[in-house]
């Protein structure tokens, strides 16, 4: 197998669309037309939404459509002992700290000057150890534990992207493992540490995520894994322009299959890239180009 490899990483929380599948679809022609390994990750972090049922009918989906895995499947809830080594790591260094605000301290100090919207102000940054066994213990009646946010040391990264150039954002103190009652795993700590363990050096996903971006390029430099290249991609919407879900009507694909072959479906989903007619996934890999895919979001019908 190649040491290069790219993947897809879908939430196990239901089947999948046409919205997903487009996007699956892209990654598998970056990684393939790039000769590199592809791999399947099952990002089953959020394990109340998540379902091991769910997980399957999507790999059957991926299968039916022809999309090739190589290499094992990893599950994101049989991670989480490697999430809590890099916590270490970073926690030794003295980059991890403790916060006790609730969502609506962060929101109301968040609509102060100066404060990007939904960016963490750094209100328990500082505080001294004396003040933090006070607001832990006042935690602790209430049955909940502290986050744990990183102390970022930069107040902004730049990643590259192959459809958005250079793209910078703030990085703030964002969490690593969310607090409260039953503490979980922030995503923006899996998916790093997950896309290093795999060898993962070139992310295609929606581009939903780019916002997130800097902040996990400039985790992965903390935990010195390599930042891969990034192709954020346009998703596909409804005539509302929202991000389409099974509400927008017959988008699964077991719901397309009802009424159409599955060549019908890769037919669609090629003349969505560009590729009218194209109805294997073979023809359409021939075919691919990444500068060819349309940069507006794609609209159902
Ligand atoms: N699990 C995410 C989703 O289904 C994708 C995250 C990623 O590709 O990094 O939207």
């Amino acid at each position: 197998m190649s040491e290069h490899a790219g993947r897809y990483a879908p939430s196990p929380s239901g089947d999948l669309h046409f919205g997903n599948l487009r996007t699956g679809l892209i990654a598998w022609l970056f990684a393939r037309r790039t000769g590199r390994t592809f791999l399947l990750r099952v990002e089953d972090i959020d394990t109340q939404r998540s379902t091991i049922d769910s997980a399957h009918r999507q790999i059957d989906d991926l299968l039916t459509l022809g999309l090739t895995f190589d290499g094992d499947i990893l599950y994101q809830s049989e991670r989480f002992p490697a999430y809590q080594r890099a916590l270490d790591m970073l926690t030794a260094r003295g980059l991890v700290y403790e916060c006790y605000c609730s969502r609506k301290d962060i929101q109301d100090s968040a609509r102060a000057p100066h404060t990007p919207a939904g960016s963490y102000p750094g209100t328990c940054r500082d505080l001294s150890e004396g003040e933090r066994e006070q607001r832990r213990q006042a935690l602790a009646q209430e049955g909940r534990t502290p986050a744990l946010r990183l102390r970022a040391d930069v107040d902004e990264f730049t990643i590259r992207d192959f459809y958005h150039g250079d793209y910078t954002t703030e990085v703030d103190d964002f969490v690593l493992r969310r607090g409260g009652q039953a503490p979980d795993w922030a995503y923006n700590l899996a998916v790093v540490v997950d896309d290093g363990f795999q060898g993962i050096d070139q992310v295609v996903r929606g581009d939903d995520l780019l916002s997130s971006t800097p902040r996990q390029a400039y985790l992965a430099t903390l935990l010195g894994l390599e930042v891969p290249e990034y192709a954020h991609v346009p998703l596909v919407v409804n005539a509302q322009g929202q991000r389409l879900a099974k509400r927008d009507g017959a988008v699964t694909l077991r719901e397309m299959l009802l009424d159409e072959p599955v060549h019908r479906v890769v037919e669609k989903l090629a003349a969505s890239l560009g590729y009218p007619g194209v109805n294997t996934l073979l023809k359409l890999r021939d075919a691919f180009d990444p500068a060819d895919l349309p940069r507006e979001p794609l609209v159902w019908r």
